[in-house]
């Protein structure tokens, strides 16, 4: 088969490219699940960012990529856990918004 990233022909049973190392399995078992990691990477980055304001998009956009890997069933566990901790982390942040906790670190 041919490596649908770099183009370059490989062995059908490869599982990453052996020319730019990237996943080659067009199946949902490998390469996929990405969404669901990336928005509770970004829920948790948005639960301790003390910048209020970058918190607020950064726990949107974990909301977002969560609420994706959740209706596309990657890691459905971290996709769920993304989605509550984002938004505990958006209230968390409106509320320090309000409270004027950060307001020395308001950038936005
Ligand atoms: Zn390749």
């Amino acid at each position: 088969m041919f490596c649908r990233h770099c183009g370059a022909e490989i062995n059908d049973k490869a599982v990453v490219c052996v020319y730019c190392h990237k996943p080659v399995r067009a199946d949902k078992t490998a390469g996929s699940g990405y969404h669901g990691v990336i928005g509770f990477v970004l829920a948790v980055l948005a639960l301790f960012l003390p910048v209020t304001g970058l918190d607020i998009v950064c726990g949107t956009a974990a909301f977002i990529f969560s609420v994706v890997g959740l209706a596309r069933n990657q890691r459905t566990g971290l996709s769920i856990a993304g989605i509550i901790i984002s938004i505990l982390a958006v209230i968390g942040a409106i509320v320090m918004l309000f409270d004027g906790t950060y307001h020395n670190y308001y950038i936005i």
